[in-house]
């Protein structure tokens, strides 16, 4: 079955070329499996390196850009298809509902952003859909850190590390996906 990936990460041109690589490495595993990739549209940073290794291995690139950031020339105007949102809003909504999965490679505020919404929707079981870190560089060390204070101090419920999935590497994301099983949440109040 043909299926969409949703990937959020950085739009950052200053980061060490290991986290380029790793975006270019997932792009083409992307199109390898199959998969077309859907993301924030953006032809910099992280963003433009995984949209542009998409393509050249031969996969589909939807891009979701509000018009603010299209205005602003940062738009990758090669996707397949480039969806022109009226705001951050509409176009995280696209994203989430287009999407099969969500993977995160490391990005700054915008993709924590994304993140945490993703995860506060399955948290409260509005959608069962998986969500993978992927940790180049053990860039999300410190987020799973957050995380686990978060349940030390019983703001989440422990269990809710069953909501999203770490890998080391790009190559991690698929055999996840290939054998991932919604989990069984338990009410997320105590
Ligand atoms: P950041 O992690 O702060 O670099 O933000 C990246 C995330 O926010 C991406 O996953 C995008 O969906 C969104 N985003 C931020 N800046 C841009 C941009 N210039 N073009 C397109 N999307 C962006």
């Amino acid at each position: 079955m043909h299926k969409t990936i949703c990937v959020y990460c950085s739009s950052s041109e200053a980061l060490s070329p290991s986290y380029f690589q790793a975006a270019a490495d997932f792009g083409a595993f992307i199109a390898q499996r199959n998969y077309t990739l859907i993301y924030g549209g953006g032809r910099i940073g992280l963003m433009g390196a995984l949209a542009r290794s998409v393509h050249q291995h031969g996969g589909q690139v939807i891009g979701v850009i509000p018009q603010s950031l299209q205005d602003k020339e940062v738009g990758y105007n090669n996707a397949d298809e480039l969806i022109v949102t009226k705001d951050l809003r509409d176009r995280k909504a696209i994203m989430e509902a287009r999407a099969d999965a969500f993977v995160a490679l490391p990005g700054g505020f915008g993709t924590f952003e994304e993140i945490f919404e993703i995860l506060t929707l399955k948290q409260l079981q509005l959608h069962t859909k998986p969500i993978v870190l992927v940790n180049t560089n053990n860039y999300y060390h410190p987020f799973v850190q957050l995380c686990e204070h978060v349940y030390a101090e019983r703001f989440a419920k422990p269990d809710s590390r069953l909501l999203y999935h770490l890998v080391p590497e790009p190559a991690g994301v698929f055999p996840y996906l290939d054998t991932y099983q919604p989990p069984i949440l338990p009410n997320k109040w105590f």
